[in-house]
């Protein structure tokens, strides 16, 4: 008699036949689902690790820093930096402090430097600068940052020789100050067609006061507007043509000033 399971029968079994027939596949379906059940479990963090990663406090585990470390390097600005504000500082000579040369009717430096000095300084203002009017040792010029300082006097009131006229520029010889004083130089001759009486500068002019307070890098003159005596006219009837003239030698710095910020080299700008 024959059982229902005799190898007799076998043709007879739909699941025996359908095996035998796709065995192959069936074989590569099996070995590739091992194969990616293997990687699944290789690749998977143990229990516990994934919770931890995921809550992100598993220290060295897995975490990268937020924040990488870059090493400092100088960094080259394609474009320059937009100029800082110009601010000038106008020393009224002797101001809060003595009167300077004394003439014998009475007139001082003191008075004929500040008729000046704050003319100067109106010029400025005029022109969008900030300006400082300062005493002859005002507390601001401690360690003073500006684009530059501008510091009037006149020459004595005594008559010396007939020499003894004319105007002097001296420039600080702490801080390049060259351009400022080529500026206020040229302007002040041109406007007064005065004498630039560069023979009588003297050590305390070069070793001036201010320049050794003021902040390093900002470029100071002094400047002798005239002798007391022999240019008394143009000082005591015409400070505001002196003022003009100083004035537009500080513009003409300050304009080489904005042109060199524009184009420094070193700001890799087009020359
Ligand atoms: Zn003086």
């Amino acid at each position: 008699m024959q059982t229902p399971f005799s190898d007799d029968s076998y043709e007879d079994r739909p699941l025996r036949r359908f095996i035998g027939r796709n065995l192959a596949l069936l074989a590569f379906l099996a070995l590739s689902t091992a194969g990616m059940l293997a990687a699944y479990f290789y690749f998977s963090p143990s229990s516990g690790v994934a919770e931890v990663v995921a809550a992100g406090s598993l220290e060295g585990a897995l975490t990268a820093p937020f924040v990488k470390p870059v090493p400092a390097k100088p960094v080259t600005q394609r474009l320059a930096q937009s100029p800082a504000p110009v601010r000038f500082g106008v020393i009224s000579g002797h101001k809060g402090n003595d009167s300077g040369s004394v003439c014998e009717d009475g007139l001082t430096e003191a008075q004929v430097n500040e008729d000046i000095a704050v003319r100067v300084i109106a010029q400025l203002q005029t022109h969008g600068i900030a300006t400082d009017l300062l005493d002859e040792f005002d507390p601001r010029l401690a360690n003073y940052a500006a684009t530059g300082l501008v510091s009037i006097h006149a020459d004595s009131c005594d008559y010396i020789n007939d020499q003894a006229t004319g105007f002097k520029v001296a420039g600080s010889g702490l801080t390049d100050s060259s351009q400022l004083s080529i500026c206020v130089e040229g302007a002040y001759r041109q406007a007064t067609q005065m004498n630039y009486h560069a023979h009588t500068i003297t050590h305390d002019m070069l070793d001036y006061h201010a320049f050794r307070e003021i902040a390093p890098g900002v470029p100071g003159i002094i400047i002798e507007v005239g002798f007391l005596n022999l240019d008394r006219q143009i000082l005591t009837t015409q400070p505001d043509l002196l003022a003009g003239a100083i004035a537009d030698g500080i513009l003409c710095y300050v304009d080489q000033v904005r042109v060199g910020v524009r184009y420094a080299p070193s700001a890799g700008a087009a020359p």
